[in-house]
């Protein structure tokens, strides 16, 4: 359960030692978040999670300490219903006309068999939008609303309408500590108790009287029953959970792509003008005679690379209907991440056109594993430049293609990239490694002095992050490898075949290509499992995700305008949470608790 408090001092300003040790013995019935709020001309709510930074040690607690406070209230939540790490279920509860506290577990409101599911909504938050939503003329109509209610409420909340706070308890949970100069509410007698030791203090403890709500009566400094009219005021709310869409949305960006200021080595011109967008050049697709020509006669055996999302699956559509190419065998490589929807996928596409499909697996457990360790490091010190580490397990992907173009007698390997709107600078630019990138090349064809640059800055990484030194430690090695310096020599389909996205999601529509709807509406990176976790980091933490990136390019290919950019881009950038979860899942680690800490880390913003 939780902890709730209310403190208030006659005439003078609220006690820092007394309202810390308050907090501090609140924590003892939970302490997954803590919230509290200032009532002094304004309203200051701080929110923070177990996490960041102790909240009594925060700037703004500090600063609105200091401030001439009618009173605070606030609660240490152990968290039962509806996640930790959505703001609007922390609290204080904030709506339209409430600043809300609960302890308890309202039985009206709970649908979910499994109340920490990700998706689960939270009593509290449903009860004070309930209140919100509905007009009561006095406290005698809002104490027989609350009556009604089933399960164990314990609550302090404000009603900025009026001005007023006021206290309610259904099962006596709830006790003042009153004396000359003071107010103090608190869940249990022995915090209270606990105080007037520790502070020498000489007033009494009363237990609430239940199934009334009382009111706080500034002006006669008492709890009372009797009902006063009010006025409104201005609300600030600090917040160190939660999404932070409204900051980013504030960036600066570029005038001609949508890449914000926080983009690694970005440089604006007089014009707003970005230097990627400054030394862009436009991809020039080879056609389909160039692709015959390097491929040869229609008989020639091809080993196609089959992740079985939209790129590869288009991909063999291409090749065997619209080419013409008939012999050609897929290969997977299926390293535990791949998606359902991709597994089903891969199947259609093989059966439809009556094709080999080989996989390579390794061992899956261990691949997990190793991700799991690699995610727990980069949480312990985390930089963006090594958010790829963590997937660099699928870098053997580019080895099979040559290891079974020979197995297989295959004359050539093609792969599903190549399409210059995917490739992403911001990944080594993170990395302080300013690379220009064409056609969506692979990081073996960048230059060779890049390359040792790169190698090195990791090498700094993993001597300042002891915790990367972990079993995967290998696989990482071979992933480098693999990405650095194997000599790939596979075809990559899309600088010859021209990359029209709209075109191409109607034809995979027709040949029945599986779109995973927990993707949400843009299906670029829907074979990923992992992708989006890694692109609520990217934004979180740096306000700008692979979206952004892909959305830039695809304005500087003229494919989009600027605005139907951004439109699109604040799609894409909503939290795919079952995605989340479900890799979460995958790995073993628990998902309200990488998300917590991903959001408690400092921004680029
Ligand atoms: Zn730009």
């Amino acid at each position: 359960m939780c902890g709730i408090f209310f403190y208030s001092e006659k005439n003078k300003k609220i006690n820092n030692s007394i309202l810390t040790t308050i907090i501090k013995l609140s924590e003892k019935r939970g302490l997954d978040n803590l919230g509290i709020c200032f009532k002094n001309e304004n309203l200051e709510i701080i929110k923070s999670n177990i996490f960041n930074e102790k909240i009594y040690k925060t700037k703004e607690f500090n600063e609105s300490i200091l401030k001439k406070n009618n009173y605070v209230f606030g609660q240490c939540r152990l968290v039962t219903d509806g996640p930790r790490f959505k703001p609007e279920y922390n609290q204080p509860i904030v709506t339209k006309k409430i600043i809300g506290t609960h302890n308890g577990i309202i039985l009206d409101y709970l649908n979910d068999n499994y109340s920490e599911n990700i998706n689960s909504v939270n009593d509290t938050r449903s009860f004070y939008d309930e209140i919100n939503n509905l007009n009561f003329n006095n406290i005698a109509e809002l104490e027989k609303f609350i009556n009604t209610k089933k399960g164990i409420i314990n609550i302090i909340f404000y009603n900025r309408q009026n001005n007023q706070t006021y206290f309610y308890s259904n099962n006596g949970s709830l006790y003042f500590y009153v004396d000359d100069n003071r107010i103090i509410a608190s869940s249990e007698m022995y915090f209270l108790e606990e105080l007037k030791k520790k502070f020498n203090l000489t007033g009494i403890i009363n237990k609430i009287e239940i199934k009334k709500l009382l009111r706080f009566d500034n002006q006669k400094f008492i709890i009372t029953k009797s009902d006063i009219k009010n006025l409104n005021e201005t609300i600030k709310l600090i917040n160190h959970i939660g999404n932070n869409e409204d900051k980013i949305k504030e960036l600066k960006r570029c005038s001609r792509c949508i890449l914000p200021e926080t983009y690694p080595l970005i440089k604006f011109d007089e014009y707003g003008l970005c230097n990627y967008c400054k030394t862009y050049t436009k991809q020039k697709f080879l056609g389909d005679d160039q692709l015959q020509n390097k491929i040869g006669d229609k008989n020639t055996k091809i080993l196609f690379g089959l992740s079985g999302g939209r790129d590869s699956c288009y991909g063999l559509y291409y090749l065997y209907e619209v080419l013409g190419y008939k012999n050609i065998i897929t290969y997977t490589y299926d390293w535990g991440l791949t998606t359902d929807t991709a597994r089903r996928n891969i199947s259609h596409f093989c059966q439809k056109y009556g094709i080999e499909n080989i996989i390579r697996a390794p061992n899956i457990y261990k691949k997990r594993k190793y991700i799991r360790q690699n995610l727990l490091a980069w949480l312990k010190k985390p930089h963006l430049g090594m958010v790829p580490l963590f997937f660099i397990g699928d870098k053997p992907f580019l080895y099979y293609g040559s290891d079974l173009k020979k197995k297989t007698k295959s004359d050539i390997t093609i792969h599903g990239t190549g399409f210059q709107c995917e490739q992403m600078e911001f990944k080594v630019a993170y990395c302080g490694i300013q690379q220009q990138l064409k056609n969506n090349n692979s990081m073996s064809s960048f230059n060779l002095f890049n390359k040792f640059r790169l190698l090195f800055w990791y090498f700094l990484q993993y001597t300042k992050n002891l915790s990367y030194f972990n079993s995967s430690f290998i696989d990482s090695a071979i992933g480098f490898y693999s990405s650095f310096f194997h000599k790939d020599t596979a075809i990559p389909l899309y600088n010859y075949v021209k990359f029209d996205s709209k075109n191409i999601d109607s034809k995979l529509d027709q040949l029945g290509f599986l779109s995973d709807k927990k993707y949400g509406l843009n299906q670029w990176r829907v074979g990923d499992g992992w992708t989006a976790l890694t692109n609520f980091i990217y934004y979180q933490i740096g306000g700008f995700s692979e979206f952004d990136s892909y959305r830039s390019n695809q304005i500087r290919e003229d494919i989009l305008t600027r605005d139907e950019a951004i439109k699109l881009a604040t799609l894409d950038n909503k939290p795919r949470l079952e995605s989340i979860s479900n890799f979460c899942n995958l790995i073993g680690v628990n998902t309200e608790e990488v998300l917590l800490r991903i959001l408690s880390i400092k921004k680029r913003y």
